[in-house]
């Protein structure tokens, strides 16, 4: 078969930019490419436009499922193993963990400058690191409150009658207004210190509002000018692992 010039056009589809190659081929093949999805479809060299989308028409479905099987493999984060040499936020901070396994019954938990040390005892399943590591970041949230419920109550002039910590993953705090309970998820702690602080901030203002009006983002204009800027960035850096 004469092989020839390979002719190439880019050609407008359902609202996206299709490649079409034109070469001295008897079928036609059709790809959908890494990382972006990008389609590549290649035809005999008598093929008309028509036909061409003919083709991307009939494949429609199938094209749209590749697409989203291939953005979603590239945008969803590898999931954690919680072993040495994996990247984990700590207040916001990239640290990369190191598992050590030493004899004994408890495992413990020491940040050391850029690492996150965690001593395991014996042959600890992923499971078992996951919890242990859940369970620090417990920790650091308590010492946070701790630390600064006392200033960020003043902020607000309300007091939550408790704090509590949970592993929630699809929101960053709750109050339940009647009990004036917060709790907040664990994950804060792998966000900076700002972002727990708006996170607070905002759980205490519900015991002024209860819902997200107007006059609750007055009030978190006053407390916390820059609550949305934060909340962005915390939500853009969410990790919920
Ligand atoms: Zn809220």
């Amino acid at each position: 078969m004469k092989k020839g010039k390979l002719e190439e056009n880019i050609i407008p589809w359902g609202g996206q930019m299709v490649t079409v190659q034109k070469k001295s081929i008897k079928n036609v093949y059709l790809k959908v490419l890494p990382p972006e999805g990008r389609i590549l479809l290649s035809v005999p060299r008598g093929y008309s436009r028509q036909e061409i989308e003919e083709v991307l028409d009939s494949r429609r479905e199938w094209l749209l499922s590749r697409q989203k099987l291939i953005k979603g493999k590239v945008i969803k984060p590898s999931k954690r193993e919680y072993v040495t040499g994996e990247k984990i936020q700590v207040w916001g901070r990239a640290c990369e963990l190191v598992v050590r396994e030493v004899p004994g019954k408890k495992a413990r938990v020491v940040c050391q400058g850029d690492k996150v040390l965690l001593f395991m005892p014996g042959y600890a399943t992923q499971e078992q690191r996951r919890q242990v590591l859940h369970e620090w970041y417990r920790y650091q949230l308590e010492k946070a409150v701790a630390r600064e419920k006392a200033q960020l109550e003043s902020l607000v002039g309300k007091k939550a009658a408790e704090w509590r910590f949970r592993d929630m993953h699809t929101r960053w705090g709750t109050c339940n207004v009647q009990a004036r309970r917060i709790w907040l998820s664990i994950h804060l702690a792998k966000q900076p210190p700002e972002a727990f602080r708006y996170v607070a901030i905002h759980e205490l203002t519900h015991l002024w509002e209860a819902n997200h009006g107007p006059a609750f983002k007055a009030r978190m204009d006053r407390y916390y000018p820059a609550w949305r800027v934060v909340r962005k960035n915390m939500n853009a850096r969410a990790d919920f692992e």
